[in-house]
Formats: structure tokens, sequence, C-alpha cells
């Protein structure tokens, strides 16, 4: 399971909505506990350096600024997110190509036609030979459960 603020689901969705034709991607940070669960802290935006409507590529540099700010710390890189343009939120078979560490969480916003529709999160096996969708919480218990979509007004 991974656990978000209400107001970092929203972010992630809305740079998914602004970022529509392309893809938008960035990192999570935040808190692990056992196995595929996480409590996301901070969201870690990254330009989309492959500037695709197919692909994502995250600043490098954010990387390595990131584990470097948060190493010795209570909190590490959980995992990260984009969008599928026109595309289910089910990671595509070039997501498990591009898939290098098992410990991270992918979330995926689907959005049609510029509107997010869909938030879904998935964990990886430790052979990185495929991804398995793990349940997506709000933090405050508010119903943004697996799959759905923030309700706006
Ligand atoms: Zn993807």
């Amino acid at each position: 399971m991974i656990r978000f603020r209400p107001d970092h689901l929203k972010a992630v969705v809305d740079a998914a909505e602004d970022a529509y034709p392309v893809e938008c991607c960035g990192l999570l940070v935040g808190r692990r506990g056992a196995g595929s669960t996480a409590e996301v802290t901070r969201l870690a935006p990254s330009p989309n350096l492959a500037a695709s409507r197919e692909r994502f590529e995250i600043d490098p540099g954010l990387f390595l600024r990131l584990h470097k700010e948060l190493e010795g710390g209570g909190e590490s890189i959980v995992g990260l997110y984009h969008s599928h343009p026109d595309y289910p939120s089910q990671p595509s078979p070039r997501d498990l190509d591009a898939a290098w560490d098992a410990e991270l969480i992918w979330v995926i916003v689907s959005v049609r036609r510029g509107q997010a529709i869909h938030v879904t999160a998935h964990a990886l096996d430790a052979g990185l030979s495929q991804f398995h969708e793990i349940p997506l919480r709000t933090i405050d218990g508010s119903p943004a459960a697996s799959g759905a979509i923030l309700e706006r007004g």
C-alpha cells in the first residue's frame, strides 16, 4: 500500500493534466513500512527529459540531489509517478523495460483528453519481471481508494 496526503495526490493529478499530451514525471519521497508499503511525505517533480507522450525520463540530477539530501535520515525515495496520456493507468511494456529498482513503487495517472481519469500504484517483483497493483490510499482516510480519482469541485 502507498499512502498520500490528499494535497500531494492532487498535485500529482494536476501535474498529469498540466503536462498533457506529454507525460509528466517525478519522484516520491517518503517513509517505508514493511513489504511494499510506504507513506509519501514529499513530491519531487521532474521535467520529463524525454518530452514525449509515450515515455518519460526523470532528471538524473534530481535523483542524485535527493539521495544525497536524504542520506542518513528517515526518508528515502520510495517511488515515482508519471502519466499515461490516452492510455490506461496500467504499466506499459516500456515501463517494465525501464524498471531498475524493485523497491520503488510506481504511481500512474491515466489522462484522457486532458482529464485525469484513474490513478493506480504498482510494485515490482524482486526479479523486475512484473508489476502488481497495490492499494493507493490517502492519509486522512478520504475516499481516494485504489483506482479512484480525486473528487474535484
Ligand atoms: Zn508508463
